[in-house]
């Protein structure tokens, strides 16, 4: 009997070419997932996969991406009115984008009506969706009801997401404060805990994803994210280029650096993570302290067609969205740099 540590949906994919595994009957939903071509040639399920563990009794969903996603934060600029979530998702499809990131960063607010009819126009449209949390959150706040909200609204966010048939969530976890990094580490880390445990226990399924963070009074350096993944089941980095480069004020923006942080998350957490990456890119302007505001990235110092070449190099596979401030046209910037190189 096998049991599932899977980290990423190729794992999973492993484990259950084996013969202990389980469809949920929603895997026959939608049109984008073609799961098992790469799994087992006489069996073929489209739709959301959920995977029943024999032995824990837990379900997973993991969703397969194929190939690299471009999108963006948010509904497009271009969206015809009104400007609902649906009609964003069909305008990312209509510019040949293949992915959205939900903002929930003013708070979580959509109706499981609405969850329900984005999934099922993000489906029939194949446009991938995440979800970012709100921006107000501190796992490390010295008051423990803002910790409890702060995890609240981190599990919000990923019920609604799943609801809307999301794969990912990211959100920014904590500040600094007057605390050790490693203080903080440990408190971050115990918040994750209860948070995948209670999502696993409701059958939410989706990938939990701290960011890298763009100031440095914020937790989220490379490693932290990292670690976390390493230790926390269900937690994988969303890795944000525009923070990383403003964190460090002005490292992580060469073809070179970018493919150091590629060879990097692969030897911390294994190969299967460059099939399953969830990234941010944007141009950003940075000072002493780290991140001072998104920009267009022709307007910044952002290496964008190195960043193209290091993902096609390195056969990077996921979703990423753009965080510029005009976001669909930096998508599509990137997306074109891409296929170019
Ligand atoms: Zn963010």
């Amino acid at each position: 009997m096998t049991v599932v540590t899977a980290k990423t949906p190729y794992f999973i994919a492993k484990i259950m070419s084996g013969d202990m595994f389980y469809l949920h009957k929603s895997c026959s939903y939608g049109e984008g997932w073609n799961v098992w071509d790469k799994l087992n040639s006489k069996t073929r399920v489209k739709g959301s996969l959920y995977i029943r563990n024999p032995v824990e009794g837990n379900e997973v969903l993991k969703k397969v991406i194929n190939g690299l996603l471009f999108g963006t934060a948010g509904i497009p600029l271009s969206t015809p009115k009104p400007a609902t979530s649906v009609n964003g998702v069909l305008r990312v499809r209509e510019l040949g984008l293949n992915a959205m990131e939900l903002e929930f960063v003013r708070g979580v607010k959509m109706s499981d009506d609405l969850a329900y009819k984005v999934r099922s126009v993000s489906e029939a449209a194949k446009v991938v969706l995440t979800a970012h949390a709100p921006y107000y959150i501190n796992l490390n706040s010295p008051e423990k009801a803002k910790v409890e909200a702060s995890i609240n609204r981190i599990l919000e966010t990923a019920r609604v997401a799943y609801k809307a048939g999301g794969w990912s969530i990211v959100f920014h976890p904590a500040y600094y404060g007057k605390d050790s990094a490693e203080l903080v580490y440990e408190r971050v880390k115990e918040a994750l805990k209860v948070i995948v445990r209670t999502l696993s226990d409701e059958g939410v399924s989706v990938w939990i994803r701290p960011e890298t963070s763009g100031g440095l009074a914020e937790f989220g350096s490379l490693e932290e994210v990292v670690r976390l993944s390493q230790e926390v089941e269900g937690v994988l980095p969303c890795i944000d280029f525009a923070h990383m480069h403003a964190r460090s004020r002005g490292e992580y923006n060469s073809y070179e650096e970018f493919m150091k942080v590629f060879n990097y998350v692969e030897k911390e957490l294994g190969k299967d993570i460059l099939k399953n990456m969830h990234m941010h890119f944007s141009g950003i302007e940075y000072g002493e302290k780290g991140e001072i505001r998104h920009l267009n990235i022709q307007e910044s110092d952002f290496k964008y067609v190195d960043l193209a070449k290091a993902l096609k190099d390195y056969s990077i596979e996921g979703i990423i969205i753009s965080e510029s401030p005009n976001i669909e046209d930096d998508a599509l910037l990137l997306k074109k740099a891409y296929d170019l190189s």
